[in-house]
Parts: C-alpha cells; sequence; structure tokens
C-alpha cells in the first residue's frame, strides 16, 4: 500500500484484494484531504473524512456507541488548543506525541474496562501502537514512532527514517524518466 501514489491506486487495489482479508478499517490521505475504507467481511465503504480529530477503532468512525471510541475523543481533545499546533515544527510534533502516548496509555477506571484503551486481558490484548505525523513540507517533514506490547509497559521507538525511504522510492521513477 505504500508504493500507491495517489488515492484512486489505493482503492482499486483494495477493491481488489479486501475480500482476503478479515474486516478491517484503513486510513489513508495526504495533508489536504482523508479517507476511511471499511471492509466488514461482505461490503467495502469509502468515504472522505472531515477536516479534525477522528478516532477509529473495529467500527464507525467517531462511533460513541463504542465505549473505547467515546473516552479516545474525550481523551484526545482535553487540552486540544495546546497540543494541536496550527503551524507545525518538529518540536511541536513531540509534544503532540507525548500527549497521544498518554491516550494509547490510558486505563480507563470502569470494572468492565470497555473504554479502556490499552488493553491486557485476551482476546482483546493491545499488541502495538503506532503515531505518525504527517508534515506540512510532506513525509520528508514527518515522524514515526512505533511500540510492540502495551503502551504502558513498552517504550516507542522512533522509526522516522522508514517514513524517509518511502519518500525516496516515491521519487526514484521520476528521476529515472527524465535521465
Ligand atoms: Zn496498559
Amino acid at each position: 500500500m505504500l508504493h500507491q501514489t495517489n488515492f484512486d491506486s489505493i482503492q482499486s487495489l483494495v477493491k481488489k484484494t479486501a475480500k482476503f482479508y478479515k474486516p478491517f478499517n484503513l486510513f489513508y490521505g495526504n495533508l489536504i484531504t482523508s479517507y476511511l475504507t471499511s471492509w466488514n467481511g461482505k461490503r467495502l465503504i469509502t468515504e472522505k473524512l472531515s477536516p479534525g480529530i477522528h478516532v477509529i477503532s473495529t467500527g464507525d468512525v467517531d462511533d460513541l456507541k463504542n465505549a473505547k471510541v467515546r473516552r479516545a475523543l474525550e481523551l484526545v481533545k482535553k487540552n486540544q488548543e495546546t497540543t494541536m499546533p496550527q503551524d507545525i515544527l518538529p518540536t511541536d510534533w513531540r509534544d503532540l506525541f507525548f500527549h497521544l502516548i498518554q491516550v494509547c496509555k490510558d486505563h480507563e477506571p470502569e470494572k468492565d474496562l470497555k473504554g479502556t484503551i490499552c488493553r491486557h486481558d485476551k482476546p482483546v490484548k493491545t499488541v502495538a501502537s503506532s503515531l505518525f505525523a504527517l508534515g506540512n513540507r510532506g513525509v520528508n517533514y514527518s515522524f514515526f514512532w512505533h511500540l510492540v506490547g502495551n503502551p504502558c509497559q513498552a517504550s516507542y521507538r522512533d522509526y522516522t527514517q522508514l517514513t524517509r525511504k518511502v519518500a525516496v522510492l516515491q521519487r526514484a521513477p521520476a528521476a529515472t524518466s527524465t535521465a
């Protein structure tokens, strides 16, 4: 999917391959627009997302009937003014990431755990967590942090170099054709 260079090619590839996968939500976008393509095992639906904060879990986007989504929206929107910079600089991403890490580590005090984001109980145990930020000057100004395990126990590692490699791969064909 990372090698697709536009939304049409992503959507075309998903149409051809969705039937081979269990139900999923696929988020993709650029600085101007973003989409969510959902496969429920029978139907493929693509929707354009409005600008702003969204939480995507296993069901519908921003599904307030889902306790986990409701909890995440509440936590992400807390102190939104100070954590969502308008003019993006690398240091601002760091502040935003630290806020989002707190969201990913969240253990709701309720006994039924339905709203808990960092799950330790099978079969819904959290197995990994990723934070990705697309900079306003393109992939070369983006950030990607990832961890394997529970966010409250493991530490995120910086894999930003991987986004730089994707950017180089996407440029390669154009450079070849003009040579
Ligand atoms: Zn935890």
